[in-house]
């Protein structure tokens, strides 16, 4: 019972403030740099500007490609971070 009670004042709180600010951050799209439209309308070949590999690659927020490895390698993050 103290348990649940603690955690409802605690909740709401961090949920509001993280979400609020992330927002904010993540506002500019990012759109491809050959063609200069979002990832989901661009007709470019996609693949990896670092190993050139096809497999799973998306576009980052410098406009650029990136299959996974090649991403976390850079640090770089991907131009929309909804849906994974
Ligand atoms: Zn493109
Ligand atoms: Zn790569």
């Amino acid at each position: 019972m103290t348990q649940r009670a603690a955690l409802n004042s605690a909740l709401p709180h961090l949920d509001c403030s993280g979400k609020v600010f992330e927002e904010a951050l993540m506002q500019a799209p990012t759109n491809c740099s050959q063609c200069d439209l979002p990832e989901e309308r661009c007709t470019c070949e996609r693949y990896c500007t670092i190993c050139k590999g096809q497999h799973n690659v998306r576009l980052c927020s410098d406009g650029l490609y990136y299959c996974p490895d090649c991403r976390e390698a850079c640090d770089v993050s991907l131009a929309s971070s909804r849906g994974n």
